[in-house]
């Protein structure tokens, strides 16, 4: 639909303050938050992924909250201070936008699949932690100041899948000190599950459920398990292991868990690092694992990029771009009907993710002006 079109159709339907309520929710500046607002904020301190979510009755919700230890030839250097371990950034950030609902605690922190830029690298100069064998970084670190009431990652309790040892080392540093958290939290008796594909209760509105029963979480995909869109059945995307050579298994990235968060007629799709493909044109279509999980999603008003926005080096058209175009066809159709808002744009877009959310929004508001 062109420009002219959807603003002869959305003056028709009415639409012009949602589409104006949209760009002025890129604004720099953010206003409180108040019951029955959807608050989605990227975190962008250039060293990983981290999304803090506030739901419409004061569910808090943090997807991912990495901390990569590279140089700045492979990450962007740390904002907003490089003296203030992202860690400790990520939860003064939250608690200050938690404070109109006098919210103090994290109801669900979710890892979308088990690498640095999403759960935290290690060193030893990181603080240790007093609660257990392992060290303050990244999510660890969030959960000293706010408490997470639950843990939901792809592996728990035995992350087997797809072996023992692999996709990462049973050694590599950073796996080690997650898995001497989560050991910690089984101890002190704390809440951490399984993704369960195909649920829309295992994250729910813990407040006030009753105010608002047009919000659910989807969970669309991980470890290859794909929600058919029908009640909870899914189905396997991935072959059976027996039938692959271990090199061939399935990577971390592809096991990452994707979800759609839905409130009313708005929804948010995100996938962790999922690719889109392996780059070779004889590639099993069962490795475009993005596209399956953006096919279960279907249309979404926003779509986060996976991978960091990395173009897999694969000719088809990425499964995002699929849920993008869908996105625009929606939009010009189907009003948003609920207040929803972007916010982390203050923080310097530094991350990848970040930067395309927010060029997209204002693609969005360029085409809507
Ligand atoms: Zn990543």
């Amino acid at each position: 639909m062109n420009r002219r079109r959807f603003l002869q159709l959305a003056s028709a339907m009415g639409l012009y303050s949602s589409v104006r309520g949209f760009a002025q929710a890129a604004s720099p500046t953010l206003e409180p938050w108040q019951p029955g607002m959807l608050d989605i904020h990227p975190l962008a301190y250039g060293r990983g992924n981290s999304t803090f979510i506030f739901c419409p009755d004061g569910t808090t919700f943090l997807i991912d909250a990495g901390v990569t230890k590279d140089s700045t030839k492979v990450s962007c250097a740390q904002k907003p201070d490089p003296h203030v371990r992202p860690g400790e950034w990520i939860p003064s950030y939250a608690l200050r936008q938690m404070k109109p609902a006098g919210r103090k605690e994290l109801d669900y922190a979710l890892i979308t699949h088990i690498h640095p830029d999403h759960l935290g690298d290690v060193s030893v100069g990181d603080p240790s932690s007093p609660k257990g064998d392992y060290r303050l970084t990244g999510l660890m670190d969030v959960d000293a100041p706010v408490p997470i009431r639950k843990l939901i990652d792809r592996g728990f309790p035995d992350y087997s899948y797809p072996a023992l040892d692999s996709p990462f080392s049973t050694s590599a540093p950073f796996a080690l000190n997650y898995f001497g958290y989560v050991k910690s939290r089984q101890s002190l008796g704390e809440s951490t599950e399984r993704i369960k594909v195909g649920s829309s209760t295992q994250i729910r509105l813990l407040q006030h459920p009753d105010r608002y029963n047009n919000l659910s979480v989807r969970n669309l995909a991980a470890n290859g398990e794909v929600w058919t869109g029908v009640g909870e059945q899914t189905h396997n995307t991935f072959p059976d292991l027996k039938d692959l050579r271990k090199q061939d298994y399935p990577n971390e990235n592809m096991c990452s868990i994707a979800l759609r968060l839905s409130y009313g007629k708005f929804d948010y799709f995100t996938g962790g690092d999922l690719p889109s493909g392996t780059g070779e044109e004889s590639a099993e279509s069962w490795r475009d694992i993005e596209l399956a999980a953006a096919k279960a999603a279907g249309s979404a008003e926003v779509a986060v990029v996976d991978h960091h926005a990395y173009l897999e080096p694969s000719g088809r058209i990425s499964s995002v771009s699929f849920a993008l175009r869908l996105l625009s066809f929606r939009l010009g159709t189907s009003p948003i009907r609920q207040p929803y808002r972007c916010a982390g744009c203050s923080v310097a877009s530094s991350i990848r993710e970040t930067a395309i959310f927010l060029r997209h929004a204002r693609s969005r508001r360029t085409e809507f002006q």
